[in-house]
């Protein structure tokens, strides 16, 4: 069980923990993006085990009254092992979210899988119309370049600043510079693009951006945020007729991505040491 400390950012271990997560946001507006925990496979039995649990949620998903969908990890579906291995699996994934008419996502992970990911993306997406997205790194130089081919590529494209240490040759660094080409690469998005735009953003000013970008261009757009983080400012918007979707990760390798969430704000730190203490 996941102690409730740990509960917070993670939806529970089992698939039925999950949809009772979701039903709990729908209840206040909010849809949520499930994504089960689990990346960097080497072996094919875990990568296969995960596309099948997948396969299996489109299912549970649309045989709810939920307003929820998936999103899945190139890493976790066969990437590290090869390209064939991820592209057949999530074809699979693909095929089962099609015929059960739930949204599926994809996560970008570091610079390496950009490519494959991408390809893989591209083929499917213009396969299954509209029924896929693609997270983009507003911190790798390469993503205005990557945006101008998704430019006609039917689906969505989630906008994020990019979670990944990535180089510098490759990436900006700075977090200023980082907001910077995110207002840009929001603003292309919303000119440009024909699919609809997530902001994968938890910062207010990105927030906003997207808000007047909205009004100027009428332009449909969803924000995205994970769960535990501002919570309540997503009901806030949601009550404000904003569409928002929430990004819930499952599964039992929870310890991994608590710790993460921990580790990367002092604020949620302090939560983990008072909940400890029941302070
Ligand atoms: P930051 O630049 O970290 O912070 C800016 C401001 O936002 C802060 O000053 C504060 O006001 C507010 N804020 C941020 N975090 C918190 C918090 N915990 N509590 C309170 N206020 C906060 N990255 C990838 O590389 N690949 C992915 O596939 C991917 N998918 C994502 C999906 C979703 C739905 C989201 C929300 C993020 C995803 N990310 C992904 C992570 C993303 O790249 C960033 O690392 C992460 O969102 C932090 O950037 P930020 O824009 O939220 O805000």
């Amino acid at each position: 069980m996941i102690p409730p400390i740990a509960s917070k950012f993670v939806a529970g271990e089992t698939p039925a923990e999950a949809l009772g997560h979701a039903q709990k946001m729908n209840d206040d507006s909010v849809a949520v993006i499930l994504n089960l925990l689990g990346e960097h496979y080497h072996e094919r039995g875990p990568a296969d085990e995960d596309a099948d649990a997948y396969v299996q949620l489109a299912e549970d998903i649309a045989n709810s009254d939920l307003d929820a969908c998936v999103s899945i990890k190139p890493s976790q579906i066969g990437l590290d092992i090869s390209d064939e291995v991820f592209a057949e699996n999530y074809r699979r994934i693909a095929e089962s979210a099609g015929d059960h008419d739930v949204f599926l996502w994809c996560d970008m992970e570091d610079h390496e899988t950009t490519d494959a990911t991408l390809d893989s993306f591209e083929e499917l997406a213009r396969e299954f119309e509209g029924g896929m997205g693609l997270c983009v790194q507003a911190n790798l130089k390469r993503t205005p370049d990557d945006l101008e081919r998704l430019a006609d590529v039917p689906g969505k494209i989630r906008l994020v600043k990019g979670a990944y240490d990535e180089p510098a040759d490759i990436a900006h660094k700075k977090k200023e510079k980082v907001d910077e080409v995110y207002k840009e690469l929001l603003a292309y998005l919303f000119r440009e693009y024909t699919g609809s735009i997530a902001v994968g953003s938890h910062d207010p000013e990105m927030i906003s951006y997207a808000r007047e970008l909205g009004e100027e261009f009428e332009t449909d757009y969803e924000i995205q945020m994970l769960m535990g983080v501002r919570e309540d400012a997503q009901r806030k918007l949601a009550s404000e007729g904003v569409e928002v979707w929430q990004y819930a990760p499952y599964g039992d390798k929870w310890f991994q991505y608590f710790y993460r969430r921990v580790r990367e704000r002092k604020e949620n730190a302090l939560f983990a040491i008072r909940a400890v203490l029941g302070i």
